[in-house]
């Protein structure tokens, strides 16, 4: 089985799932490309806690964790099966490396996954399990997250981080939906963009002290946190790129990036 990339995607707002944008565009022939994974393990930035938490329900349910959204968002369901046996596998990994994991029989899926994945593959017939993060830990942790599940990559399974490349939800709610990107995510955005592209993983451990309006574009960490476990998961010597950019609200960078395979082979 050939070893799987791994994918860090900015989900923006809930309306991503019914407005149309060039991210959601992206998202839909992107997963097309891809092809279908044996199963997605996602660590969401709307998936906290404070001891690693692997979802391990068969039917995991569709979570409608937003409020004041429209009502067609609350419709929508993404009936993809879990796969206990992968989330088992996760918590292995983890607590072989020394990090206490436990399973969640309960937890559905929250809208950092769902969304996003059901652009992706709109046929919900790929497994999918998430792992928590938390912004209570370092960054150094969660790049070791991604460390710990490298192995998996060689069992069909696609790790993908989701989040925002930048995420200033104050800004972002006031702003209508196609105003132009501010100066300040962009120059924040471009500077992910290199730190990736040269694989300065201390400098995006340090991003809230080395990169250019940090606590703007991150007031908390939530968003930017998943990136770090998908890069984790792939070694300094494989391709990384960057494979979209777009913006809404004026300060959501949309960009997604692809690590481990070269974007244009796939
Ligand atoms: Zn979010």
């Amino acid at each position: 089985m050939a070893r799987k990339p791994t994918m860090f995607i900015s989900h923006g707002a809930p309306t991503l799932a019914i407005h149309d944008s060039a991210a959601r565009q992206f998202l839909a022939a992107f997963g097309t490309r891809l092809g279908k994974p044996r199963a997605i393990l996602v660590l969401s930035a709307h998936f906290e806690a404070s001891t690693a938490t692997v979802t391990a329900s068969r039917a995991p349910e569709t979570i409608y964790d937003f409020y004041g959204f429209p009502e067609a968002l609350y419709n929508i369901t993404y009936p993809v099966p879990g796969d206990p046996a992968l989330a088992d596998r996760v918590a292995g990994l983890l607590s072989a490396d020394g990090i206490p994991a436990v399973l969640d029989a309960s937890r559905g899926l929250d809208h950092g996954a769902w969304i996003p994945l059901s652009l992706m593959y709109p046929e919900a017939d790929v497994p999918v399990v998430q792992l928590s993060i938390d912004r209570q830990k370092s960054t150094a942790y969660h790049f070791r997250l991604g460390e710990s599940l490298r192995p998996l990559r060689d069992e069909g399974v696609l790790i993908v981080g989701s989040g925002g490349a930048t995420h200033n939800l104050s800004h972002a709610l006031r702003a209508p939906h196609d105003d132009p990107m501010v100066d300040w995510a962009n120059a924040f955005r471009e500077w992910l963009a290199d730190a990736i592209e040269d694989d300065r993983r201390s400098d995006l451990a340090n991003f809230r002290d080395v990169a250019p309006d940090a606590s703007r574009n991150h007031p908390t960490e939530e968003h930017f946190l998943p990136l770090l476990s998908a890069m984790g998961a792939t070694e300094p010597a494989e391709p990384r790129h960057r494979i979209h950019n777009s913006d809404m609200h004026g300060s959501l960078a949309m960009d997604a990036y692809l690590f481990g395979a070269n974007g244009e082979n796939l």
